[in-house]
């Protein structure tokens, strides 16, 4: 965060105009308003486990899964981490296919790319494999307003959302609410079709604490008192039953004790190497294009290869197919996935650390239950009560490009899979 105080005015502007000025009213280029479809609010709440909903702490969102509907889980795709999942909700790629592929990346192109880094995050040339549904929204003559989304500070292809601010953690979880109901307040011609609201507290205290804590406990009422002013925001303004809302998460949460720690600089030797990521999803290059580097890097795959402790690592070509990724050029050539509950670290990670090391962790194997994902649907498109069974991420943007009316682009989703959480009028 380069200039948190700018941001921070920004966010208050926001709360009453919106930091982006809406591109000029073309209303040529709008379709009628008899023909524009029922607005649908896109909800993240960053690190919501599946199971999280029964622990007592989220009334609304209890309340909107008994009269609308819940999935068993939603399965994050690989691998289960926060810029991946949301990229590859609102696009249907995977992030072999989609390009965002870590949350810390190297692109021989483009250099180094890490979620805290503005400058990386704000070019589109990251985004641009996918095309985000925003952006087909916007060219199909809807109104976009994202209420923070990874990507949305970006102009992919020329495009970016209508209404957009640029992420600040400090904006509260009301104010981000507020922000939706005013941008919902706008006159018809310049209001929303397709909104997004991201929530970060919850992955927030599960990393800080673990997903067993108390404070994640707390994160959760938090953000259900949100839910629940965005809910009666929504019932003053007539819109709470004309309006199809999604809430979903982008991962899981597991347990990842201090101590289970693999040290990699005691396993290779990391002057040898260029390591693009560390953590959970462990990713190395060689270190240069020299004939010595590649001899180097072909010893240290060839070792780490074999049987580890904790861990298990690949080349990238030989990525066990269920995980779906290897193809991408963004993907380093060596990747090493920690078991579910460790991490994979440095000593001198371990001793220097600025920020707390996080006990809570995701990022695993997208199968392990521990990383599967809330989904909670309720509106006039879906199902009252019903109950639907787990569906793989890539689902959740054929279905919002059905209910908008879009024509989907090429996805990894399947909307055939997800068409029974509607009623027989919205199919
Ligand atoms: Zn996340």
């Amino acid at each position: 965060m380069k200039n948190p105080f700018r941001l921070m005015l920004c966010a208050c502007a926001a709360l009453l105009i919106g930091c982006a000025a809406p591109r000029p009213l073309t209303p040529a280029s709008r379709i009628a308003a008899s023909r524009r479809p029922l607005p649908l609010l896109l909800i993240s709440i960053d690190g919501y486990r599946y199971d999280y909903i029964d622990r007592g702490f989220s009334p609304t969102l209890a309340m909107l899964a008994r009269s609308g509907v819940q999935a068993a889980s939603m399965q994050p795709s690989f691998p289960s981490l926060t810029f991946p999942n949301h990229y590859t909700i609102v696009t249907g790629l995977r992030p072999d296919h989609h390009g965002v592929v870590h949350n810390d990346m190297f692109d021989p192109r483009l250099g180094k790319f890490a979620q805290n880094n503005r400058q990386a995050v704000d070019d589109g040339r990251w985004w641009a494999q996918g095309t985000p549904l925003w952006e087909t929204a916007d060219r199909h003559g809807l109104r976009t307003a994202t209420m923070f989304w990874p990507g949305s500070e970006a102009s992919i292809h020329g495009y970016r959302p209508d209404y957009w601010l640029p992420f600040n953690f400090r904006m509260t979880a009301d104010q981000r609410v507020d922000q939706i109901l005013a941008w919902l307040d706008l006159p018809a011609a310049q209001r929303p079709d397709f909104l997004t609201l991201y929530f970060d507290k919850v992955d927030h205290n599960g990393h800080r604490h673990g997903p067993d804590s108390a404070q994640v406990d707390a994160a959760l009422a938090g953000t259900d008192a949100a839910m629940a002013r965005l809910v009666s925001g929504l019932k003053r303004r007539g819109l709470f039953e004309r309006m199809n809302i999604i809430v979903l998460a982008d991962h899981g949460m597991a347990s990842t004790p201090l101590q289970n720690s693999v040290l990699i600089d005691r396993l290779i030797p990391l002057n040898q190497v260029q390591v693009v990521s560390t953590d959970i999803l462990a990713g190395f290059n060689p270190r240069d294009g020299s004939a010595r580097a590649a001899a180097e890097f072909a010893a240290i795959e060839h070792q780490l290869e074999q049987p580890q402790q904790h861990m298990h690592c690949w080349d990238k070509t030989r990525v066990p197919k269920r995980y779906a990724y290897g193809h991408n050029p963004r993907i380093p050539q060596l990747l090493c996935l920690a078991d579910v509950g460790w991490r994979i670290t440095t000593t001198w990670k371990l001793a220097h650390h600025r920020k707390p090391i996080s006990i809570g962790e995701h990022g695993y194997d997208n199968a392990d239950p521990r990383m599967q994902a809330l989904f909670v649907a309720h509106g006039p498109a879906f199902r009252v009560g019903a109950r639907v069974p787990a569906f793989p991420n890539v689902d959740v943007y054929p279905l919002m490009a059905h209910l908008l009316g879009l024509p989907a682009q090429p996805n990894d989703g399947n909307y055939e899979q997800v068409e029974d959480m509607l009623v027989p009028a919205a199919r």
